[in-house]
């Protein structure tokens, strides 16, 4: 028939085709491996979540005295906290006996690590994402976390948590290191130190960029906004903080730096086993007993899963858990297959230490 006409690719075209499909075979893989830095993974049936924080939690707590900035009325103009879709609400499942108490170990920990300020307004979601915290792997499915996530809307405004000098302020071409690309970033070296070594604080993923390379800025001085730029499976802040040097190497555990609210405090500790090593990645759960507020969460959490991520030199804790409101709480520590048990006080503003052994 006319008009039909089978057209021969030129060689030249193939041939870019091949390498084409090989580039992209490639790229496929680096986004694969990239991926597992910040991105929370859907998650499978076997990950135990904690529920995230609900409005009532936040609720009864008062602005923070420490931010420079008129304080918005807290009940008044708060957003509901975005729900991260993906996780199950999952009923504990309270099979895990027998349950042995231990002995918690409470030490007069410094305080000095907890006054830097929120990177998020009150009138935004300023708690940290329960499901990733630093050091964990949602049961082996990411890499450990180096950060933080605040899970907020895109254009939810950024604040410095502490004033300093901005020494990265753009896209992420690499130099912030780790496995996953922190998309537009912003670092901000403090102008307090600790034990003489600079402090950095790593903004991640963010949509806008409202700050400048060498900037000085102010605690509680807008940076930008809320974003998904990167590997990010949706907007979210990745917050950092880095100690001696700005590199992926050199975190620390946010929620021993970052104030709590006013009436809630961070439970912190280690689990060794009998010759006093570190256990990576036993389970620790928060229950709520006795608390200012009604029926604040059970918190669901793990030690660090390795060696990449650096308890503080003093507490030489393998897991946090922060913004956990004031009052009685039941620690439970899985060992093997036991979980041990201890009633602990959280106070407002304090770090309250537990500490078990094999
Ligand atoms: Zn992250």
């Amino acid at each position: 028939m006319p008009g039909l006409a089978i057209k021969k690719e030129p060689r030249g075209i193939k041939e870019h085709e091949e390498i084409f499909k090989i580039l992209r075979a490639l790229c496929v893989v680096a986004v694969c491996f990239l991926a597992a830095a910040c991105v929370a993974a859907s998650p499978a049936e076997s990950v135990t979540p904690s529920p995230r924080p609900t409005l009532d939690q936040v609720g009864d707590v008062s602005p923070p005295p420490s931010t420079n900035r008129p304080q918005p009325t807290f009940t008044a103009t708060r957003k509901p906290t975005p729900l991260k879709t993906p996780y199950p609400t999952k009923i504990p499942n309270a099979t895990f006996t027998p349950v042995k108490s231990f002995a918690a170990t409470l030490i007069a920990p410094p305080q000095i690590r907890l006054g830097l300020g929120r990177p998020i307004d009150w009138s935004d979601s300023n708690v940290v994402d329960p499901y990733y915290r630093y050091g964990t792997t949602q049961n082996g499915k990411l890499h450990p976390h180096h950060g933080v996530e605040f899970y907020n809307p895109a254009g939810v405004p950024l604040y410095s948590v502490g004033e300093g000098w901005i020494v990265f302020a753009g896209p992420d071409t690499g130099v912030l290191g780790g496995v996953g690309s922190y998309g537009n970033a912003v670092v901000i070296e403090l102008t307090q130190t600790f034990n003489g070594q600079p402090i950095f604080a790593v903004y991640g993923h963010m949509d806008t960029i409202t700050v400048k390379l060498n900037q000085f800025v102010p605690i509680a001085f807008p940076l930008g906004t809320v974003g998904s730029t990167g590997m990010a499976d949706g907007p979210h802040l990745h917050f950092e903080i880095r100690v001696g040097y700005n590199d992926y190497e050199s975190t620390r555990n946010p929620e021993l730096w970052l104030k709590p609210f006013p009436s809630w405090g961070v439970l912190a500790g280690r689990v060794l086993d009998k010759d006093g090593n570190f256990i990576y990645e036993a389970s620790i759960i928060a229950r709520p007993i006795e608390t200012a507020i009604k029926n604040p969460s059970t918190f669901y959490s793990s030690t660090y899963a390795n060696e990449t991520v650096n308890p503080d030199p003093f507490y030489g804790e393998n897991f946090v858990i922060g913004d956990l409101v004031a009052g009685k709480w039941e620690v439970l520590i899985k060992i093997g297959l036991e979980y041990r048990s201890q009633i602990v006080t959280i106070k407002p503003q304090q770090i309250t230490w537990v500490e078990v052994r094999e």
